[in-house]
């Protein structure tokens, strides 16, 4: 056995040993569900873990977040393991929290396992020593956008600046000691037990308000300027402009209407509306926005009244590294088998979006997927099967990466660096970002 098998065996097997503690840790996640930069359970939850295991960590960046660190105290790069710390709200799900509706519909409770399971492993006796580097264990906030009004309320507080987990964490310079970072997200069961590669839709995320006038909607509607009739007309409009999108752009326009009125006797004078446009490309997403803009404000000129436009700065497509890949993807055939492992062209696009995509414009990034979910991803029936293949195995694949990465004289990571050449800085990543809020009135005099 070379020394990196026995690096990486010493590592499985402390993994194994931890089995049930791991799954145990998702499971517990996964019934105290909160949504994005409310994770104050979650993360304390996580932080009471890190301390388990004897990891220095700071807590509370971006609001909830976590990072600690494991140090080889020899120099060499930085590699991340990321976990995401928040659910979705989805009404009805299985594990919901009825009193907030959240829910881990998208599996994020296994991805804090799967880093603790990392940490396990590379805590195994004379792991470490093996190594050169450290390895950030990063516990992140909301990287599903959603909530949008109270996040936007957020930005305008000034707690935050942006409204996502690693775009917030960017910001505030918490990746500028990181030279590369991977996390694993959990899919369904049918689509391999591990799957690597392909991109995600950019986005940008709508927060509109349409205002018009109350008036008694029996005795003096023709008094009123009635808001949700303004945004019936824009979400027409919008729909009729669905025949302009190109399949190979894989548009998506939606949102949802999170006030409509206030009473059914009076004509609506304020209706708010979250919505996003997702992408594959830059020209696509702004031709796509500029569009939904036009509807927009087009229902509020047939009606009247007057509609904000708020444009927030959402996601960028996925990147995956290929070096990276390669060494994931070997060790998940070590531990599945190469028939389990599935490869996707980087042009294949799941249609949903990530800020690990923002990141990978960053650094050198990994997003691979574990077949371990039955249902429909973000439904009321996407439940983890099995829990071995949602959180063991993808500790063990990305435990054994960093293996490959760190060993010795870190030769490998230094190679993954050297031959990455990002797509911005993280200053210029900012002030992108930064410019990409805008925000309009349009008014019907
Ligand atoms: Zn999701
Ligand atoms: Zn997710």
């Amino acid at each position: 056995m070379t020394d990196l098998q026995s690096l990486k065996a010493s590592a499985w097997r402390s993994i194994d040993s931890r089995k049930d503690w791991l799954i145990d840790i998702a499971k517990h996640i996964l019934i105290n569900p909160e949504p994005g930069f409310f994770e104050k359970k979650t993360a304390s939850f996580v932080s009471d873990k890190l301390n388990e295991l004897d990891i220095p960590h700071d807590s509370g960046i971006a609001l909830t977040g976590l990072k600690g660190y494991l140090d080889t105290k020899r120099t060499g790069p930085t590699v991340a393991v990321i976990g995401e710390l928040d659910s979705l709200r989805v009404a009805g799900h299985l594990y919901v929290d009825k009193e907030t509706e959240a829910a881990h519909a998208c599996g994020h409770h296994c991805q804090l396992a799967m880093m603790l399971g990392v940490a396990v492993g590379l805590r195994a006796s004379g792991v470490l020593e093996g190594l050169s580097g450290r390895v950030a264990l990063m516990a992140l906030p909301a990287e599903e956008f959603i909530d949008v009004e109270h996040r936007y309320g957020l930005h305008n507080s000034g707690d935050i600046e942006f409204m996502a987990g690693k775009q917030e964490f960017l910001r505030l310079g918490a990746f500028d000691d990181v030279d590369m970072a991977m996390m694993t997200h959990t899919s369904l069961l049918g689509e391999g037990k591990f799957s690597l590669g392909g991109t995600s839709n950019g986005h940008v995320v709508k927060f509109i308000r349409f205002l018009g006038r109350a008036s008694h909607a029996g005795g003096a509607p023709h008094a009123g300027i009635n808001a949700l009739q303004a945004a019936n007309v824009a979400l027409n409009a919008l729909n009729a402009q669905r025949e302009t999108l190109r399949n190979e752009d894989t548009i998506r326009l939606h949102g949802i209407m999170t006030l409509g009125g206030v009473s059914v006797s009076s004509i609506p004078a304020e209706v708010k509306y979250e919505g996003r446009v997702r992408g594959g490309t830059w020209d696509a997403i702004d031709d796509a926005n500029q569009k939904m803009d036009r509807c927009l404000r087009a229902g509020t000129l047939a009606i009247g009244g007057q509609v904000e436009i708020v444009t927030l700065p959402g996601y960028m497509p996925l990147i995956n590294n290929e070096h990276l890949m390669e060494m994931f993807s070997q060790n998940a055939a070590d531990l599945v088998g190469d028939e389990n492992v599935r490869q996707n062209p980087s042009h294949v696009n799941r249609g949903g979006s990530t800020d690990m995509g923002d990141l990978s414009q960053v650094m050198p990034v990994i997003h691979p997927y574990t077949g371990a979910a039955t249902g429909s991803g973000h439904g009321v029936d996407y439940v983890i099967k099995d829990y071995t293949q949602a959180v063991i195995n993808p500790a063990k694949a990305m435990a054994a990466t960093v293996i490959d990465l760190l060993a010795g004289d870190s030769t490998q990571a230094h190679n993954v660096i050297n031959n990455f050449k990002p797509n911005l800085s993280i200053d210029s990543y900012v002030s992108m970002q930064r410019s990409r809020l805008t925000e309009e009135t349009y008014r019907v005099t």
